[in-house]
């Protein structure tokens, strides 16, 4: 497994590989992997001759009082795992490689509509830091196909249209999310959670099925937003009382992210929550199948 720091040497050895005819894959991730990060990986593994892991903090995305100096960074421990699982490449810039002309100059990426509600919202810097990040990988690694979490489901949608938009000719490959075994969420963040907040950090998860199973439950003469209302109104009422901070707990349609209208049916939409417990910000979603 290669591990590369520069962009030259990084553009040259793809080169090579690309000139084999071998079709690559690439996952990026800010690191200190877990299952949820290697079950991106191994699907990579399945659908190319060759996988590229970035493995980059990208400071683009962080909002001036987030945890970018904080952020779990554990780049031995992260090589190894991805050494187990024979990726062929490792690319990992520092920050003055990616961004030679400092950060504030970098010329940004802003996929818009998408991008202003739910996670958009509270965090206005996110999006656009990744998009822009995610153009700058793109550009440099040149994959056939890239693979994406489910977990950030709307981060899913700005990087398909980003794909659309800027014609990569990349395809899109999205992954069930990885869940610890009380249903949390596999996130590097998780290790931010006290023993308290641990115990009950699944709740989240255990509201958005709740409302799921409802959902699917509707008879076609029950108003469906009216519902998928209340029920989000009910969960986040009982997520606050556990003492969670909710942002945003909602159901919206799987393509657009808008709010399910009349016409629409459960299975063309999906739940997704995202709260503060303490420090920590979690998100999830759950989408209603048929
Ligand atoms: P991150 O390192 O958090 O930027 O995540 C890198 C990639 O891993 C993104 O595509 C995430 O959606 C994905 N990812 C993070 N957590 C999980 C999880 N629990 N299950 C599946 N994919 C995940």
């Amino acid at each position: 497994m290669k591990v590369i720091f520069d962009l030259i040497e990084c553009r040259n050895f793809l080169q090579q590989l690309r000139e084999q005819g071998e079709r690559i894959a690439f996952v990026p991730t800010m690191g200190n992997l877990h299952q949820g990060h290697l079950s991106l990986v191994a699907k990579a593994k399945t659908l190319a001759d060759r996988v590229v892991v970035s493995i980059i903090v990208n400071p683009l995305q962080f909002g001036p009082n987030e945890d970018f100096s904080t952020y779990p960074r554990t780049m031995k421990e992260d090589i190894e795992k991805l050494e187990n699982m024979a990726v062929d490449l490792v690319f990992s810039p520092s920050e003055e490689v990616l961004f030679p002309y400092g950060r504030d100059a970098q010329t940004r990426v802003t996929v818009p509509f998408i991008t202003s509600e739910l996670c958009g919202a509270s965090r206005p810097d996110f999006f656009c830091g990744i998009a822009t990040a995610v153009t700058k990988y793109f550009n440099l690694i040149q994959p056939d196909i890239t693979v994406f979490g489910q977990k950030d489901f709307q981060q899913c949608l700005v990087i398909k249209q980003l794909i659309l938009d800027f014609n990569f000719p990349i395809e899109f490959v999205m992954e069930p999310t990885v869940r610890e075994s009380d249903g949390l969420a596999m996130s590097s963040r998780n290790q931010y959670l006290n023993a308290q907040e641990r115990a009950i950090a699944t709740e989240l998860y255990q509201r958005l099925q709740y409302i799921v199973q409802a959902l699917k439950q509707l008879s076609p003469e029950e108003n469906f937003p009216q519902q998928a209302h209340s029920l989000c109104q009910d969960a986040r009422f009982k997520l606050e009382k556990l003492g969670f901070a909710v942002d945003y707990l909602t159901v919206r349609h799987q393509q657009t992210l808008s709010l399910p209208s009349v016409n629409d049916s459960p299975s063309d939409c999906l739940v997704l929550g995202a709260d503060m417990l303490g420090k920590t910000r979690l998100i999830d979603n759950v989408v209603i199948t048929g």
